[in-house]
């Protein structure tokens, strides 16, 4: 199954992506993970992309569709995997759906899981993450936070309405609760549609 994990920053969508790939066996995708990759290794690539994660403005369509593209092609791709993190804009969406039709499979993208919660949880999540990590990110700060939330606002949230109007399976969940009860509820939607499917 062709999963994209949705939904603004500090939402849990690493945390449950990997219960995911427990669960299912399908290799998660986050370009973000993908792009601190090249930052830390110090490619050309992550210099480039290094001041704009910084803060908390999204990398060019262009560079993102480049790095899923070459990843989507690998074999343990083959039945299925979990976008973390991507789309994040229309142009993405878009792309990553010519992708997908493009590559002979069964198709576009087969589901979205949007995951909710409001700002403060969000905050408070980041906020947790960076004293966890002792600052591991650099864009874990209140000051960038606030421009991730926006940039989410305006370039990410249109991608829901993207998928909305090309009729694709969409699950909301609020993840006020355990990470637990959240993937309780994510598999057993999962599960019924893969049931039906
Ligand atoms: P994340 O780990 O998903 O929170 O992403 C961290 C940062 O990487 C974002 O704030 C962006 O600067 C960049 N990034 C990750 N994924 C994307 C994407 N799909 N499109 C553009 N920028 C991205």
């Amino acid at each position: 199954m062709k999963v994209i994990l949705f939904g603004p920053p500090g939402v849990g969508k690493g945390t449950q992506g990997l219960w995911l790939q427990e669960r299912y066996g399908w290799p998660v995708l986050s370009t973000g993970d993908m792009l601190r990759g090249a930052v830390e290794e110090g490619t050309e690539l992550g210099l480039r992309v290094k001041p704009l994660m910084d803060g908390g403005q999204l990398v060019s369509d262009e560079i993102v569709l480049g790095i899923i593209e070459e990843r989507l092609g690998r074999e343990d791709c083959r039945d299925g995997f979990v976008l973390d993190g991507f789309p994040r804009s229309v142009g993405q969406a878009e792309g990553l759906e010519r992708i997908l039709e493009a590559g002979g499979g069964s198709g576009g993208s087969d589901c979205l899981i949007v995951l909710e919660a409001g700002e403060e949880v969000l905050k408070g999540r980041i906020r947790f993450r960076s004293e966890e990590t002792g600052g591991a990110r650099s864009d874990d700060t209140d000051e960038v936070m606030r421009e991730r939330l926006e940039v989410y606002a305006r370039h990410t949230l249109p991608v829901l309405d993207f998928y909305e109007k090309r009729g694709t399976d969409i699950k909301r969940v609020e993840c006020g609760g355990s990470v637990e009860s959240i993937a309780e509820e994510i598999c057993t939607w999962l599960d019924k549609k893969k049931g039906v499917g």
